[in-house]
């Protein structure tokens, strides 16, 4: 830091500034001063940029000015934001004395680091989403992980084995799997590990900010009390953690004492630590998660048009981010998804229980985080006002809830704790509409506290006196206008016009001249000035006192409320699952142990909704199911070819989706379905179809596969698109086929694998469990009609130099992009193959597909490339490189 060198030379106040400083390194330091919060050095620099602030200087003559910047106090939420948004942690040191009262300078305190992952406060938070703060602890070959939402108090660990053999490529960092699962805003690690292989994979991962934490705080017995110290326990057993969760252990310590040096205040919120346990959650990889865009979509890292956005129809913050998470860890036992099922069946039978219910639900306030600000003292007046207005609606909900008969509603029902006297305190306490600030007043009710009564009374009585001593003055000097006026300065003044001031008494003082009037006190009138102030002065800090009280009160019935909000969530996720599957005419799955998978008239559940009704074409999807009865084995895989924007990879995306939904306790948009429970699902687009990351690679599209290879059974279900597309067409129909073999030989896993490689489509012939799909086209007069319809049998031919002419690509290019194909499907010479694949094979094999508007910048460019100049295979190779760009 660029401190002034000669320290000797600071004044009190900057000598603070310097102590604070040093005690909160990494941070932007937000200095109170007055009704402003200052920021010097090179803070005022970062603070000039990123929140726009006018930067000066202090000290201006002396040879070491200091650059400053500042922003009034009030507007501290929106800059907070900003700072925050942008990556940055801010350090808020607050006047801790009342200027008042203060003897010499004002004593100053940092009251809390604010940081992107321990935000709790309503404004700096999207109320639907969690926010969660994690810490990464490498140890031997497992990393434990531990996560918490700080604003709900939801705290997690696991401990994830890092498998390190050769063979499975993509498995180290299965760790990663967990952090893209959890989607962190802040990730601490250990900051010994920087050349730790998890380390430079945390590096990678787009999305936490990362904070080095000193290696000592990631000590396994420091943690260990850390932890114990909190829960004021001896063991950790009653969390059902054990010798396994260590490294699982070790982070929850570290992160818990992160919390508690930011935080600087009572974490009572945070009751238990859970382990998570990854056998009873299906298993969805990063990758997978990406591709299938269950809570973000792909490219723009957007919850619009991801699965996420069409599933919610909930009614409270709580149930959105409970709805998230189910969609983020489905389950994989049959009866915890059934018992989930039989409660979603109920309200959808019971449609107007639901929506009453629903009605209900959509008048409670977020009772999760308005419980851990109460028990972070953070919560203000109308916090608890609507904390109480949230507890006063559950009698009704749990009037409705009595009586019903699937297992997990009437759970609910038990759990639900209406909790009474907390709601009698408050609303015995505040006044009906409380304002936000608990400093001000105004928040306690008439007739609650007698002595309050009184100090009112005398502060009352003092106004009514000023008011009527107004009246007097004006009759006595007969200045009509005359008016008493209050500021913080001069408290209260008698205020008079320059035009009357001839007749102003002498016994007025005067104590300010503006320029059209004057201001004067009177003896009198400061007397009683001095009585309303002090009786306003006693009464709020009286009203402050019995706030707190108050706010004590209610936070020590945290875990019950948290118990509730947490019915709550669950009430309003039951019942946004029925009334999507009510509204959109869902059907029950049927969840069976065995690995098959039967859908009926499916649709995949965003498209469906994103286009106009009826437009989308439902299909069936059977693997796993002998269809003719006979002993031949069923198939388990299905090659699904055809010409592009066909519906492939919609198709094979669907059956993936509708697995997850299913397994998170969903209805499904399907005529009816049976669904065995997976134990993972992994979903692989080919390189050259994978467009969000950007540097997608072969090598990363084979790490990828390598680790499906490895790391599914038989239970699992497994969507291939358009794998081996990363590299020259023999390659990669060699991998494509070679792969398949595996996964069909070895494996025996439910398999979607969508391609245009027709030669593929051999394979049944020599694996049984194969089969052939193809998305049936309609051909008339050279133009081709998309059925969107998946039938059995492979696809007998390409179609697409059609999906350009279809999509407006000129003429020119057509008619050479003809001749390319027919000179390709002749010539032996361009590509050299591993495989050995007859030429009347390899027809078909290429397709082009140029999808775009007619009126699309790209065809400009297309033009330019001169194809006619080409060779054959670089006129190709342009025209994939267009391709890619087009999307
Ligand atoms: P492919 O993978 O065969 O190239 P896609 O699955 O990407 O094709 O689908 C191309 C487009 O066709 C999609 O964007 C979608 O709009 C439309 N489509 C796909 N499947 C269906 C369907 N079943 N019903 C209606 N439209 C569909
Ligand atoms: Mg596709």
């Amino acid at each position: 830091m660029s401190s002034t060198k000669d320290e000797t030379k600071l004044t009190p106040m900057m000598q603070r500034y310097q102590e604070v400083k040093a005690e909160t390194p990494g941070t932007i330091l937000l200095f109170r001063m007055g009704d402003f919060y200052e920021l010097f050095h090179e803070d005022a620099q970062i603070a000039a940029k990123v929140l726009g602030l006018t930067l000066t200087s202090r000290d201006k003559g002396s040879a070491n000015p200091v650059p400053m910047a500042g922003f009034p106090y009030h507007a501290l939420e929106g800059y907070l934001r900003k700072l925050i948004s942008s990556g940055h942690k801010a350090a808020i040191c607050e006047q801790v004395e009342d200027p008042k009262t203060a003897k010499g300078m004002v004593r100053r305190e940092v009251t809390r680091i604010v940081t992107p992952g321990t935000l709790t406060d309503e404004a700096l938070l999207d109320p639907r989403r969690s926010n969660f703060l994690a810490a990464v602890c490498p140890f031997k070959d497992r990393v434990g992980i531990a996560w918490l939402e700080l604003s709900t108090g939801k705290f997690q660990c696991v401990d994830v084995e890092q498998k390190d053999d050769a063979g499975a490529l993509g498995s180290r960092l299965a760790f990663l799997d967990e952090l893209a699962r959890i989607e962190p805003a802040e990730c601490l690690v250990p900051d010994h590990i920087k050349t730790h292989p998890v380390f430079t994979a945390l590096m990678e991962l787009d999305g936490p900010i990362l904070t080095e934490r000193p290696a000592w705080s990631f000590a396994a017995q420091h943690c260990k009390e850390i932890l114990l110290g909190h829960f004021g326990t001896k063991t950790l057993e009653g969390f059902d953690l054990s010798d396994e969760d260590t490294c699982g252990i070790t982070a929850a310590g570290a992160l818990l004492e992160y919390v508690q040096e930011t935080q600087k205040t009572s974490l009572g919120h945070i009751v238990r630590l859970e382990p998570y346990r990854q056998g009873t959650n299906l298993l969805i990889d990063e990758t997978t998660r990406r591709s299938l865009e269950l809570t973000r979509t792909q490219r723009e890292g957007q919850r619009d048009g991801s699965l996420v956005s069409v599933l919610d129809e909930t009614c409270t913050p709580m149930g959105a981010r409970l709805l998230m998470d189910w969609l983020s860890n489905p389950l994989t036992d049959r009866l915890a998804i059934e018992r989930r099922l039989d409660a979603v069946e109920e309200l959808v039978r019971d449609s107007r229980l639901c929506r009453e219910l629903r009605e209900l639900l959509g008048e409670a306030y977020d009772l999760q985080r308005l419980s851990a600000r109460v028990a972070t003292l953070r919560a203000s007046p109308r916090d608890l006002s609507s904390l109480a207005k949230t507890l006063a609606l559950l009698p009704r909900l749990k009037a409705k809830l009595a009586g019903r008969t699937s297992d997990l509603l009437k759970m609910l029902d038990a759990r639900l704790e209406l909790c009474a006297e907390v709601r009698a305190e408050i609303e015995s306490t505040l006044v009906d509409e409380p304002p936000l600030s608990a400093t001000e007043g105004g928040i306690v009710r008439v007739g609650r506290h007698a002595g309050l009564d009184e100090l009112r009374d005398l502060a009352q009585g003092g106004k009514k006196w000023i008011a009527e001593y107004q009246a007097k003055q004006i009759e006595r000097t007969g200045i009509s206008s005359m008016k008493v006026g209050f500021n913080k300065v001069f408290g209260y003044y008698l205020e008079v016009t320059a035009v009357h001031m001839h007749k102003v008494p002498t016994d007025y003082i005067r104590k300010q001249t503006l320029k059209n009037l004057e201001r004067f006190i009177t003896p009198e009138l400061k007397e009683y000035e001095e009585r309303v102030l002090r009786a306003e002065g006693q009464s709020q800090a009286l009203e402050q006192e019995l706030f707190q009280d108050l706010r004590n009160k209610v936070g020590s019935a945290c875990p019950q409320l948290q118990q509730t909000a947490e019915v709550l969530a669950v009430l309003d996720v039951l019942a946004s699952l029925a009334t999507l599957a009510g509204r959109q005419g869902y059907c029950r799955p049927v969840i069976v142990d065995e690995p098959c998978l039967e859908i009926r008239e499916g649709r995949h559940p965003v498209l469906d909704r994103l286009k106009p009704a009826g437009e989308f074409v439902p299909n069936d999807a059977v693997l796993g199911i002998s269809l003719d009865g006979s002993d031949k084995p069923a198939p388990i895989m299905a090659l699904i070819t055809g010409p592009n924007m066909a519906g492939k990879s919609t198709y094979i995306r669907q059956a993936a989706l509708l697995t997850i939904l299913a397994q998170m306790g969903s209805f499904l948009p399907a005529g009816s379905a049976r669904i065995g429970v997976a134990d993972r699902i992994f979903a692989r687009v080919g390189a050259s179809d994978e467009l969000g990351k950007g540097q997608s690679t072969f090598m990363v599209e084979m790490t990828e596969t390598a680790r499906i290879l490895n790391t599914a059974t038989n239970r699992s279900l497994v969507i291939l698109d358009e794998i081996g597309r990363g590299t020259s067409t023999y390659d990669g129909i060699s991998l494509a086929w070679a792969i398949t073999e595996y996964l069909h030989d070895h494996v025996g896993c439910r398999t979607l694998f969508a391609t245009h490689y027709h030669e593929l489509t051999e394979l049944p012939q020599t694996m049984p469990r194969v089969c052939n799909w193809n998305v049936a086209v309609h051909e008339e007069n050279g133009d081709v009609v998309f059925l969107h319809k998946i039938v059995p049998g492979a696809a007998d031919r390409s179609y697409g130099i059609h999906v350009a002419r279809l999509a407006g690509v000129p003429r020119e290019v057509l008619t050479r992009a003809n001749v390319i194909l027919s000179t390709l499907e002749t010539d032996h010479h361009d590509e050299v193959g591993k495989m050995k694949i007859p030429a009347r094979k390899r027809q078909n094999s290429r397709q082009l597909s140029l999808f775009v508007e007619p009126e699309h910048p790209l065809l400009d460019e297309l033009r330019d490339m001169k194809l006619d100049e080409l060779t054959p295979l670089a006129a190709l190779q342009a025209l994939h490189k267009l391709q890619g760009k087009l999307k």
